[in-house]
């Protein structure tokens, strides 16, 4: 029998959710999810991934996991410090370490543990963490398990990250201190300003941690945010996932040799979690090394989101101020928001609402996610569509 009080909790925070317009119905997709998908019986312009370089869907991709599922078996069978250690794990890492230019690398089983693994492993209660106030849930859950302080940062504002970091170091109270941040901001696709924070952490000589989720595979000729501002060598933790440009799944981090080692032996999803799949990690090896050689694709998702980004604007949507292909269509209102994701759908684009308490109360947006696969004639026929929905709801 369930407990009344669970019923009650349930049942209460449900319809309170539902009633407010926040409660996210998941649309099931048939078959790949490609830049065209199949959602409850229609095929629909997708513009909802993350599948920033079409890589999800990769005939060579598909083709090395198939591989890798003939010779090393569809499970690795243990955590990585029993024997569920691969030869095909540690050619991922040495490949990563490669990509991000760094000695070396850590695989995990996603972006979303890589996180809480790595702050939790090397920050505890003595220490404190100077954390961008958008910075992804994974960090800020990272932060929270690591018992550290965390000091909020107000949304890129050095001013403010200078001042909270002088007043941490003259504190005195906390033993290392560390600066956290996106290295892509995931709702508004603005860039972190590295630089400035680099320079920020040397005067205090700091810790520096980078999440880029959303830049590796898309700035940097792919390597990433870390590459596209030349500071390799200043970034302490470079963070990504295999998720989204590399179309897999999985996440890592890429360091210091001595950085690297203490994660292996003080991380607990490394220690405690069944280690990544061998297609999972031969198909993400594979997914490098095409970035590594070509920058077609990257080349394609630029033009591409470059096209998306012009149209939306000219027909008078308000997108922010992405500086990636992340090009969010602000709407404001919650309700409003979700009504007008749902008219999209309706019509034939899956663009998908994000609300509060994703995005900040009040900025609802549908999120677009231009992508190398599109073609152009998708891009026109989506385009159309916002024109006859937005007009339709007086959005524009
Ligand atoms: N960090 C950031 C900045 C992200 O946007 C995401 C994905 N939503 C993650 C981490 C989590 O990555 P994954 O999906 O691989 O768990």
């Amino acid at each position: 029998m369930t407990s009344s009080k669970l019923n009650q909790f349930l049942n209460e925070n449900l319809e309170d959710l539902k009633s407010q317009g926040l409660y996210n119905e998941i649309d099931p997709v048939k078959g790949a999810n490609g830049p065209i998908i199949h959602v409850n019986g229609k095929d629909l312009i997708n513009l909802s991934s993350n599948n920033y370089l079409g890589l999800a869907t990769d005939a060579r991709l598909k083709n090395v996991a198939k591989q890798a599922i003939d010779s090393h078996g569809v499970g690795a069978g243990a955590v990585r410090t029993i024997n569920g250690t691969l030869d095909l794990h540690l050619k991922l890492e040495e490949k990563l370490a490669q990509f991000k230019g760094t000695e070396a690398a850590i695989a995990y089983q996603s972006g979303f543990n890589c996180n809480m693994a790595a702050i939790s492993a090397v920050m505890d209660k003595n220490d404190a963490i100077l954390s961008d106030e958008l910075n992804h849930a994974s960090i800020i859950d990272g932060c929270r398990l690591s018992k550290a302080k965390i000091i909020r940062v107000n949304h890129s504002d050095m001013e403010d990250l200078r001042q909270k970091a002088k007043e941490a170091v003259e504190s005195g109270l906390y033993n290392k201190i560390m600066i956290i941040t996106d290295g892509v901001f995931s709702m508004d696709g603005d860039v972190a300003k590295l630089p400035e924070i680099v320079e920020i952490a040397e005067e205090f000589d700091l810790m520096t941690y980078v999440d880029d989720a959303h830049g590796s595979g898309v700035l940097g000729k792919g390597a990433g945010t870390v590459k596209h501002f030349g500071l390799q060598d200043k970034v302490d933790f470079q963070i990504g996932t295999l998720s989204k440009a590399i179309g897999v799944v999985g996440g890592y981090v890429a360091g210091k040799q001595n950085l690297i080692d203490w994660l292996k032996v003080r991380s607990r999803p490394f220690l405690f979690s069944t280690s990544l799949t061998p297609a999972d990690v031969a198909a993400s090896t594979a997914a490098i090394d095409l970035l590594m050689e070509s920058s077609e694709l990257q080349e394609k998702l630029w033009e591409n989101s470059e096209y998306l980004k012009k149209g939306l604007s000219a027909l008078g949507f308000d997108i922010g101020h992405s500086e990636t292909p992340i090009t969010p269509c602000i709407i404001g209102d919650e309700k409003t928001t979700q009504q007008f994701s749902k008219r999209l759908n309706e019509e034939g684009v899956y663009a998908k609402s994000i609300v509060f308490p994703t995005v900040p109360k009040g900025t609802g947006r549908v999120r677009n996610m231009p992508t190398a696969a599109h073609t152009k004639d998708m891009l026109d026929q989506a385009l159309a569509i916002y024109e006859k929905v937005g007009k339709e709801m007086n959005l524009i």
